[in-house]
């Protein structure tokens, strides 16, 4: 199975990466990271490794491990 991993502190909170993940895999987190916004966070999952989520994040934070 592949997975994700956001990295958080660096997530400016634009949210494409959950709008855009056809499996619905990403969800917004109730906490605040190092910039000050609530940073998109991986729900585990059936995670295709299809990438969307890397290609449309603009800060280029998250990792597609296959
Ligand atoms: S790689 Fe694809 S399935 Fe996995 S979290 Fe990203 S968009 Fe969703
Ligand atoms: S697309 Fe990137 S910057 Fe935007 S919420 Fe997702 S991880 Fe954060």
């Amino acid at each position: 199975m592949a997975k994700i991993k956001i990295n958080k502190d660096r997530c400016k909170g634009c949210y494409l990466c959950v709008a855009n993940c056809p499996n619905g895999l990403i969800k917004i987190a109730g906490e605040l990271n190092a910039k000050g916004v609530k940073p998109a966070v991986f729900t585990g999952g059936k995670c295709t490794g299809c990438a969307m989520c890397a290609l449309v994040c603009p800060d280029c934070v998250i990792t597609v491990y296959k």
